[in-house]
């Protein structure tokens, strides 16, 4: 087992194209990383850079302390897993499992001693003398993590090893994955630009856009305390509604109506250390229902009426999309931040603000509806850099 360092690790191609530029990362001896980020945001080039299948153009990897950049894959002993299973078809599951192990070189009854154990681990013993054909994908999935986990191997690099399964199988998968790795306890790296996955599996999760790392953190903290509106709008589904907002004697004007400021905030304001127009950020679950909120509730927050455009209801809970009145938000920018995130448009006139309200709101299209907001959940963002103020 082994620690993993990235120390100013970046990669430009011979076309120019900078992938990764100056990522810092230490992931601890045993901890489950997950990288996560739109498309084309570096994850995979990071990885694959982990596992020595693309050089490293500056900077400095080190696997359990020993600086390994001009190391070959074969002697950083990690295990990859990728999303195509890369099985032998014509080989049984025993036999791909113990391929690895074969060339090796080590014994026979050692081989079939690992094979056995991974097989117990990952519930194939009943499958070892089938051939990837006769599997399903979630069962060859397993076998292709198998074939990982045989070689006791120092660290595993996960490149979306689920994206191929359908939607209820990586669920399944998923499980499985998060108990091999704590039962193994093996340092791991795993690719996603699946948020589900991110919040669900890894100890810690960094976010990247651009080639560049934008927050690390454990999952919670990524969801409470997003660094940037682009972490804030790509933690969260429905994304977080983002409104623009003017700050003014002590109040915030948006499109929803006024809302009071944070004494923090009033004094970075005065100090004329925050800027006056600023980004209002509210998760869907932060609104609630009015009639359902109770009084003591009430006071952490403020309400406002809008009407109801679309009711998407959930069973567990309501997606409510509510018309805002109100200018229509100009930054351009920030709208590109926000739709890069996934996140849906700034809210502003003509627009929808997406809510998530309790199943028991009676809630109906075309009519118009009070709503609470949980004020003590909004984030401000700086629109000049996206910044989190709060
Ligand atoms: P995805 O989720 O789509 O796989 P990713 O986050 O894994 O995306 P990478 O595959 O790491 O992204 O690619 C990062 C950037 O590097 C992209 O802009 C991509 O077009 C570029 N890139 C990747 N491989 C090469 C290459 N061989 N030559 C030039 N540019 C490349």
């Amino acid at each position: 087992m082994a620690d993993i360092v990235l120390d100013k690790v970046g990669k430009r191609f011979p076309d120019g194209t900078v992938a990764v530029s100056e990522v810092d990362l230490e992931i601890a001896d045993g901890e489950f990383v997950i990288l996560v980020g739109p498309s084309g945001c570096g994850k995979s080039t990071t990885l694959n850079m982990i596992a020595g299948l693309e050089d490293i153009s500056s900077g400095e990897l080190r696997i359990g302390g020993e600086r390994v950049n001009d190391k070959a894959p074969r002697d950083r002993d990690i295990a990859m897993v990728f999303q195509s299973y890369a099985l032998y078809p014509n080989m049984t599951v025993r036999e791909n499992m113990a391929f690895p192990l074969k060339l090796a070189k080590l014994d026979k009854a050692t081989i079939d001693r690992k094979v056995d154990e991974a097989a117990k681990v990952l519930e194939l013993t009943a499958l070892l003398d089938r051939r990837p054909a006769n599997l399903s994908g979630g069962q060859r999935q397993r076998v292709a993590m198998g074939r990982a986990i045989v070689r006791q191997p120092k660290a595993f690099l996960m490149d979306e090893p689920l994206s191929n399964l359908d939607a209820k199988l990586r669920v399944q998968m998923r499980t499985v994955v998060s108990r091999l790795q704590k039962k193994l306890g093996t340092t791991t790296v795993y690719v996603t630009h699946d948020q589900t996955e991110a919040m669900t599996l890894g100890d810690r999760v960094v976010i990247m856009r651009g080639g560049a790392v934008q927050q690390v953190g454990p999952p919670q903290e990524l969801y409470d305390h997003p660094a940037n509106l682009f972490v804030a709008g790509f933690i969260g589904s429905p994304s977080m509604n983002f409104l623009p907002a003017t700050a003014e004697q002590g109040r915030l004007r948006t499109a929803l109506g006024e809302l009071p400021i944070g004494d923090r905030m009033r004094r970075e304001l005065e100090a004329g250390n925050a800027p006056r127009e600023l980004i209002v950020g509210i998760r869907p679950e932060h609104f609630e229902d009015a009639e359902l909120v109770d009084d003591e509730t009430r006071r952490r927050g403020v309400e406002f009426a809008a009407p109801v455009d679309i009711v998407e209801s959930m069973g567990s809970d309501k997606y409510v999309y509510f018309t805002v009145e109100g200018e229509r938000a100009t930054a351009a920018e920030l709208e590109e931040l926000a739709a890069d995130s996934g996140a849906a448009e700034f809210t502003g006139a003509g627009s929808n603000l997406v809510t998530r309200l309790s199943a028991e709101s009676t809630v109906a299209e075309g009519e118009q509806r009070r709503v609470w907001c949980n004020l003590e959940k909004i984030h401000l963002f700086d629109p000049a850099n996206g910044r989190n103020l709060t």
